[in-house]
Protein backbone atom coordinates (compact mmCIF):
# COMPACT_ATOMS: atom_id res chain seq x y z
CA UNK A 1 0.00 0.00 0.00
CA UNK A 2 1.71 3.08 -0.88
CA UNK A 3 1.82 5.93 1.72
CA UNK A 4 -1.01 8.17 -0.20
CA UNK A 5 -3.27 5.76 0.92
CA UNK A 6 -2.39 4.71 4.03
CA UNK A 7 -2.71 8.53 4.49
CA UNK A 8 -6.37 8.72 3.14
CA UNK A 9 -9.09 9.78 5.19
CA UNK A 10 -13.15 10.74 5.23
CA UNK A 11 -11.99 13.70 6.77
CA UNK A 12 -9.34 15.92 8.53
CA UNK A 13 -10.06 18.57 11.46
CA UNK A 14 -7.33 21.50 11.27
CA UNK A 15 -7.23 23.28 14.32
CA UNK A 16 -7.68 22.03 17.87
CA UNK A 17 -9.87 24.20 19.77
CA UNK A 18 -13.69 23.71 20.96
CA UNK A 19 -14.82 23.94 16.93
CA UNK A 20 -12.48 21.33 16.27
CA UNK A 21 -13.03 18.80 18.75
CA UNK A 22 -16.70 19.45 18.82
CA UNK A 23 -16.18 18.65 15.21
CA UNK A 24 -14.40 15.85 15.58
CA UNK A 25 -17.12 14.26 18.38
CA UNK A 26 -19.79 14.31 15.99
CA UNK A 27 -17.58 13.10 13.29
CA UNK A 28 -16.59 10.22 15.34
CA UNK A 29 -19.84 9.48 16.43
CA UNK A 30 -20.98 9.42 12.34
CA UNK A 31 -17.92 6.55 11.82
CA UNK A 32 -16.42 8.70 9.67
CA UNK A 33 -12.94 8.13 12.04
CA UNK A 34 -11.71 11.89 11.40
CA UNK A 35 -8.12 12.81 11.82
CA UNK A 36 -7.39 16.20 14.05
CA UNK A 37 -4.32 17.89 13.68
CA UNK A 38 -4.64 19.90 16.46
CA UNK A 39 -1.59 21.80 15.80
CA UNK A 40 1.76 21.66 18.35
CA UNK A 41 -0.20 23.78 21.36
CA UNK A 42 -3.20 22.47 21.31
CA UNK A 43 -6.12 23.35 22.80
CA UNK A 44 -6.86 27.07 21.17
CA UNK A 45 -7.34 29.94 23.23
CA UNK A 46 -8.66 28.16 26.14
CA UNK A 47 -5.46 26.81 27.36
CA UNK A 48 -4.60 30.52 28.12
CA UNK A 49 -7.51 30.96 30.46
CA UNK A 50 -7.98 29.55 33.75
CA UNK A 51 -11.49 29.18 34.98
CA UNK A 52 -14.16 29.16 32.50
CA UNK A 53 -17.48 29.88 34.44
CA UNK A 54 -19.90 30.25 31.34
CA UNK A 55 -19.73 26.96 29.58
CA UNK A 56 -22.82 25.28 29.87
CA UNK A 57 -22.94 22.21 31.99
CA UNK A 58 -20.46 23.07 35.06
CA UNK A 59 -22.43 24.99 37.43
CA UNK A 60 -19.14 24.83 39.56
CA UNK A 61 -16.81 26.53 36.48
CA UNK A 62 -14.13 24.11 34.86
CA UNK A 63 -10.02 25.31 34.11
CA UNK A 64 -9.92 26.11 30.89
CA UNK A 65 -7.16 23.36 29.90
CA UNK A 66 -9.31 20.99 31.61
CA UNK A 67 -12.39 21.67 29.68
CA UNK A 68 -10.54 21.22 26.54
CA UNK A 69 -8.85 18.02 27.75
CA UNK A 70 -12.18 16.95 28.46
CA UNK A 71 -13.34 17.61 24.85
CA UNK A 72 -10.41 16.21 23.54
CA UNK A 73 -11.00 12.81 25.07
CA UNK A 74 -14.39 12.53 24.09
CA UNK A 75 -13.08 12.97 20.56
CA UNK A 76 -10.74 10.00 20.60
CA UNK A 77 -13.76 7.87 22.55
CA UNK A 78 -15.67 8.20 19.40
CA UNK A 79 -12.88 6.96 16.95
CA UNK A 80 -11.01 10.79 16.01
CA UNK A 81 -7.08 10.21 15.56
CA UNK A 82 -5.66 13.45 17.21
CA UNK A 83 -1.89 14.87 16.30
CA UNK A 84 -0.67 17.67 17.73
CA UNK A 85 1.51 18.66 14.87
CA UNK A 86 1.24 22.41 12.78
CA UNK A 87 -0.28 21.88 9.32
CA UNK A 88 2.44 24.07 7.14
CA UNK A 89 0.94 23.42 4.02
CA UNK A 90 -2.68 22.87 2.01
CA UNK A 91 -3.38 22.29 -1.45
CA UNK A 92 -7.10 22.28 -1.65
CA UNK A 93 -7.28 23.52 -5.62
CA UNK A 94 -7.78 19.64 -7.05
CA UNK A 95 -9.67 18.03 -4.74
CA UNK A 96 -11.61 16.31 -3.25
CA UNK A 97 -9.53 14.61 -2.07
CA UNK A 98 -7.84 17.73 -1.13
CA UNK A 99 -3.70 17.56 0.09
CA UNK A 100 -2.60 18.82 4.20
CA UNK A 101 0.70 18.56 4.90
CA UNK A 102 2.48 18.85 8.51
CA UNK A 103 6.61 18.77 9.10
CA UNK A 104 7.11 15.56 8.36
CA UNK A 105 3.76 14.19 7.19
CA UNK A 106 1.44 14.26 4.09
CA UNK A 107 -2.59 13.58 4.00
CA UNK A 108 -5.31 13.15 1.78
CA UNK A 109 -9.21 13.39 2.92
CA UNK A 110 -12.01 14.02 1.12
CA UNK A 111 -13.38 16.62 3.48
CA UNK A 112 -11.59 19.42 5.17
CA UNK A 113 -13.05 21.17 8.81
CA UNK A 114 -10.86 24.11 9.37
CA UNK A 115 -11.06 25.46 13.03
CA UNK A 116 -8.09 26.82 13.30
CA UNK A 117 -9.34 30.09 15.31
CA UNK A 118 -8.16 33.39 15.94
CA UNK A 119 -5.04 34.82 18.32
CA UNK A 120 -5.22 37.60 20.25
CA UNK A 121 -2.51 40.03 19.49
CA UNK A 122 -0.26 40.87 22.42
CA UNK A 123 1.78 44.09 23.41
CA UNK A 124 4.51 41.41 23.32
CA UNK A 125 6.34 42.60 26.79
CA UNK A 126 8.26 39.56 28.23
CA UNK A 127 6.13 40.90 32.08
CA UNK A 128 2.85 40.92 29.91
CA UNK A 129 3.33 37.36 28.26
CA UNK A 130 4.26 35.53 31.92
CA UNK A 131 1.24 36.50 33.66
CA UNK A 132 -0.93 35.65 30.87
CA UNK A 133 -3.61 33.48 33.05
CA UNK A 134 -2.35 34.94 36.36
CA UNK A 135 -3.97 38.78 36.29
CA UNK A 136 -3.12 39.22 32.37
CA UNK A 137 -6.02 38.64 30.02
CA UNK A 138 -6.66 39.05 26.47
CA UNK A 139 -10.69 38.36 26.90
CA UNK A 140 -12.90 40.00 29.16
CA UNK A 141 -16.21 37.94 29.11
CA UNK A 142 -14.18 35.10 29.89
CA UNK A 143 -11.95 36.80 33.22
CA UNK A 144 -14.19 40.06 33.85
CA UNK A 145 -16.15 38.11 36.87
CA UNK A 146 -12.67 37.61 38.51
CA UNK A 147 -12.21 41.33 39.23
CA UNK A 148 -15.28 42.28 41.71
CA UNK A 149 -14.47 45.73 43.26
CA UNK A 150 -10.82 45.24 42.18
CA UNK A 151 -9.30 47.95 39.78
CA UNK A 152 -8.23 46.92 36.01
CA UNK A 153 -7.06 48.37 33.10
CA UNK A 154 -7.78 47.46 29.42
CA UNK A 155 -5.68 48.67 26.26
CA UNK A 156 -6.98 49.44 23.20
CA UNK A 157 -9.20 52.08 21.66
CA UNK A 158 -11.31 49.85 19.09
CA UNK A 159 -14.68 48.41 19.46
CA UNK A 160 -13.49 45.33 20.84
CA UNK A 161 -11.50 47.82 23.51
CA UNK A 162 -14.59 49.76 23.81
CA UNK A 163 -17.04 46.80 24.63
CA UNK A 164 -14.53 44.77 27.04
CA UNK A 165 -13.99 48.14 28.76
CA UNK A 166 -17.88 48.17 29.41
CA UNK A 167 -18.46 44.70 30.04
CA UNK A 168 -15.61 45.08 32.95
CA UNK A 169 -17.70 48.03 34.35
CA UNK A 170 -20.05 45.59 35.79
CA UNK A 171 -17.76 43.95 38.06
CA UNK A 172 -14.42 46.18 38.27
CA UNK A 173 -14.82 49.34 40.68
CA UNK A 174 -12.81 51.36 38.19
CA UNK A 175 -11.53 50.79 34.68
CA UNK A 176 -9.17 52.79 33.30
CA UNK A 177 -8.53 52.22 29.37
CA UNK A 178 -5.08 52.90 28.44
CA UNK A 179 -4.95 53.94 24.62
CA UNK A 180 -1.57 55.08 22.87
CA UNK A 181 -3.26 58.13 20.74
CA UNK A 182 -5.95 60.83 21.49
CA UNK A 183 -8.47 59.61 19.63
CA UNK A 184 -9.97 56.37 19.56
CA UNK A 185 -11.04 54.11 16.41
CA UNK A 186 -13.75 52.86 17.92
CA UNK A 187 -17.77 53.54 16.67
CA UNK A 188 -18.92 56.85 17.99
CA UNK A 189 -21.64 55.07 19.67
CA UNK A 190 -19.32 52.32 21.60
CA UNK A 191 -17.24 55.67 22.05
CA UNK A 192 -20.02 57.26 23.61
CA UNK A 193 -21.21 54.70 25.72
CA UNK A 194 -17.49 54.38 27.21
CA UNK A 195 -17.27 58.33 28.19
CA UNK A 196 -20.65 58.09 29.59
CA UNK A 197 -19.22 55.38 31.94
CA UNK A 198 -18.22 56.86 35.15
CA UNK A 199 -16.44 53.79 36.25
CA UNK A 200 -14.22 54.32 33.19
CA UNK A 201 -10.96 56.70 33.08
CA UNK A 202 -9.28 57.19 29.79
CA UNK A 203 -5.36 57.34 29.65
CA UNK A 204 -4.87 59.22 26.77
CA UNK A 205 -1.62 59.03 25.04
CA UNK A 206 -0.15 55.99 26.66
CA UNK A 207 1.23 52.66 26.53
CA UNK A 208 2.29 50.07 28.60
CA UNK A 209 5.87 49.11 28.90
CA UNK A 210 5.97 46.99 31.81
CA UNK A 211 3.08 44.60 33.97
CA UNK A 212 4.33 45.08 37.22
CA UNK A 213 3.32 42.32 39.67
CA UNK A 214 4.61 40.26 43.03
CA UNK A 215 4.49 36.88 44.36
CA UNK A 216 1.44 35.87 46.36
CA UNK A 217 1.80 32.79 47.90
CA UNK A 218 2.91 30.46 44.60
CA UNK A 219 1.39 32.70 42.52
CA UNK A 220 2.62 35.94 41.01
CA UNK A 221 0.30 38.50 40.94
CA UNK A 222 -0.35 41.65 38.85
CA UNK A 223 -0.52 44.75 41.17
CA UNK A 224 0.67 47.56 38.46
CA UNK A 225 1.22 48.92 35.22
CA UNK A 226 4.54 51.17 33.82
CA UNK A 227 3.19 53.69 31.26
CA UNK A 228 4.65 56.11 28.49
CA UNK A 229 3.53 58.97 27.66
CA UNK A 230 3.83 58.71 23.81
CA UNK A 231 4.36 62.53 23.24
CA UNK A 232 6.50 63.21 25.86
CA UNK A 233 8.20 59.99 26.52
CA UNK A 234 7.39 60.48 30.58
CA UNK A 235 7.43 57.65 32.55
CA UNK A 236 4.59 57.16 35.20
CA UNK A 237 2.71 53.91 36.93
CA UNK A 238 -0.64 52.90 37.90
CA UNK A 239 -1.64 50.86 40.60
CA UNK A 240 -4.26 47.83 38.54
CA UNK A 241 -5.51 44.02 39.77
CA UNK A 242 -5.35 43.06 36.33
CA UNK A 243 -4.79 43.88 32.64
CA UNK A 244 -6.57 43.31 30.03
CA UNK A 245 -5.18 43.66 26.25
CA UNK A 246 -7.92 44.25 23.68
CA UNK A 247 -5.77 45.42 20.38
CA UNK A 248 -7.21 43.06 18.17
CA UNK A 249 -7.24 39.32 16.91
CA UNK A 250 -5.35 37.70 14.14
CA UNK A 251 -7.61 34.92 12.79
CA UNK A 252 -5.12 31.85 11.93
CA UNK A 253 -5.55 31.49 8.26
CA UNK A 254 -1.95 31.66 6.85
CA UNK A 255 -1.93 28.88 5.42
CA UNK A 256 -5.18 28.86 3.50
CA UNK A 257 -4.11 32.17 1.56
CA UNK A 258 -5.16 31.75 -1.99
CA UNK A 259 -7.07 28.73 -0.84
CA UNK A 260 -10.27 30.18 -0.54
CA UNK A 261 -11.77 32.76 0.23
CA UNK A 262 -11.02 35.53 2.78
CA UNK A 263 -12.29 38.49 3.89
CA UNK A 264 -10.17 41.73 3.88
CA UNK A 265 -9.42 40.80 7.34
CA UNK A 266 -8.45 37.18 6.82
CA UNK A 267 -11.40 35.68 8.12
CA UNK A 268 -12.70 32.60 6.44
CA UNK A 269 -15.65 33.05 4.59
CA UNK A 270 -18.59 30.89 4.51
CA UNK A 271 -21.23 30.53 1.74
CA UNK A 272 -23.73 27.63 2.13
CA UNK A 273 -23.68 26.96 5.93
CA UNK A 274 -20.19 26.54 6.88
CA UNK A 275 -18.71 25.25 3.48
CA UNK A 276 -16.17 27.93 2.57
CA UNK A 277 -15.59 28.89 -1.00
CA UNK A 278 -14.12 25.30 -1.93
CA UNK A 279 -16.68 22.36 -2.17
CA UNK A 280 -16.08 20.19 0.38
CA UNK A 281 -13.65 22.70 2.42
CA UNK A 282 -15.55 23.76 5.86
CA UNK A 283 -15.10 26.07 8.26
CA UNK A 284 -16.27 26.32 12.19
CA UNK A 285 -15.23 28.92 15.27
CA UNK A 286 -13.50 31.77 15.62
CA UNK A 287 -11.69 31.39 12.85
CA UNK A 288 -15.33 32.80 10.93
CA UNK A 289 -16.35 34.20 13.54
CA UNK A 290 -15.05 37.86 14.64
CA UNK A 291 -17.91 38.50 16.80
CA UNK A 292 -18.93 36.13 19.17
CA UNK A 293 -15.40 34.29 19.92
CA UNK A 294 -16.67 32.37 23.04
CA UNK A 295 -15.79 28.43 23.55
CA UNK A 296 -19.71 27.47 23.43
CA UNK A 297 -20.19 29.04 19.87
CA UNK A 298 -17.41 27.84 18.48
CA UNK A 299 -18.16 24.52 19.81
CA UNK A 300 -21.93 24.91 18.26
CA UNK A 301 -20.27 26.14 14.54
CA UNK A 302 -17.63 23.13 15.07
CA UNK A 303 -21.02 20.71 15.56
CA UNK A 304 -22.86 22.67 12.16
CA UNK A 305 -19.55 21.77 10.35
CA UNK A 306 -19.06 18.27 10.70
CA UNK A 307 -22.78 17.78 10.57
CA UNK A 308 -22.84 19.71 7.07
CA UNK A 309 -19.32 17.92 6.21
CA UNK A 310 -20.75 14.41 6.40
CA UNK A 311 -24.29 15.10 4.93
CA UNK A 312 -22.01 16.93 2.25
CA UNK A 313 -19.95 13.45 1.89
CA UNK A 314 -22.98 11.17 1.95
CA UNK A 315 -24.61 13.20 -0.48
CA UNK A 316 -21.18 12.90 -2.81
CA UNK A 317 -20.74 9.40 -1.95
CA UNK A 318 -16.95 9.70 -0.85
CA UNK A 319 -17.46 8.07 2.33
CA UNK A 320 -14.46 5.42 2.33
P1 LIG B 1 -9.16 47.18 15.91
O1 LIG B 1 -10.35 47.91 15.39
O2 LIG B 1 -8.08 46.82 14.98
O3 LIG B 1 -8.56 48.08 17.09
C1 LIG B 1 -7.37 47.76 17.70
C2 LIG B 1 -7.01 48.87 18.67
O4 LIG B 1 -5.85 48.48 19.38
C3 LIG B 1 -6.71 50.20 17.99
O5 LIG B 1 -7.26 51.27 18.71
C4 LIG B 1 -5.19 50.25 17.99
O6 LIG B 1 -4.67 51.55 18.14
C5 LIG B 1 -4.84 49.48 19.24
N1 LIG B 1 -3.58 48.80 19.11
C6 LIG B 1 -3.17 47.93 18.14
N2 LIG B 1 -1.93 47.49 18.38
C7 LIG B 1 -1.53 48.10 19.53
C8 LIG B 1 -0.35 48.04 20.30
N3 LIG B 1 0.68 47.26 19.94
N4 LIG B 1 -0.27 48.78 21.42
C9 LIG B 1 -1.30 49.58 21.80
N5 LIG B 1 -2.46 49.66 21.11
C10 LIG B 1 -2.56 48.93 19.99
O7 LIG B 1 -9.55 45.79 16.65
P2 LIG B 1 -10.89 45.38 17.42
O8 LIG B 1 -11.31 46.43 18.34
O9 LIG B 1 -10.65 44.01 17.94
O10 LIG B 1 -11.96 45.28 16.26
C11 LIG B 1 -11.74 44.45 15.10
C12 LIG B 1 -12.91 44.60 14.15
O11 LIG B 1 -14.08 44.01 14.77
C13 LIG B 1 -13.27 46.04 13.86
O12 LIG B 1 -13.71 46.12 12.53
C14 LIG B 1 -14.42 46.33 14.81
O13 LIG B 1 -15.28 47.34 14.37
C15 LIG B 1 -15.11 44.96 14.85
N6 LIG B 1 -15.83 44.78 16.12
C16 LIG B 1 -17.13 45.11 16.14
C17 LIG B 1 -17.85 44.98 17.31
C18 LIG B 1 -19.28 45.35 17.32
O14 LIG B 1 -19.76 45.81 16.31
N7 LIG B 1 -19.98 45.13 18.41
C19 LIG B 1 -17.23 44.53 18.48
C20 LIG B 1 -15.88 44.21 18.41
C21 LIG B 1 -15.19 44.35 17.22
P3 LIG B 1 -4.76 52.65 16.96
O15 LIG B 1 -6.20 53.09 16.97
O16 LIG B 1 -3.81 53.69 17.38
O17 LIG B 1 -4.38 51.91 15.71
Amino acid sequence: MSTEAINHRNVIVIGGGPAGYTAAIYLGRGELSPLVLAGYQAGGQLMLTTEVENFPGFANGIQGPKLMEEMREQAIKFGAEILNEDVTEVDFSQGPPFRVKTYDKEFTANAIVIATGASAKWLGLESEQKLIGSGVSSCATCDGAFYKDKVVALVGGGDSAMEEALFLTRYAKKVYIIHRRDKFRASKIMQQRVFDNDKIEIIWNHVVTEVLSKKDGFLEKVIGAELKNTQTGETSTIEIDGLFIAIGHKPNTEIFKGQIEMDELGYVKTFEHTMTSKEGVFAAGDVVDIRYRQAITAAGDGCRAAIDASRWLEEKELIV
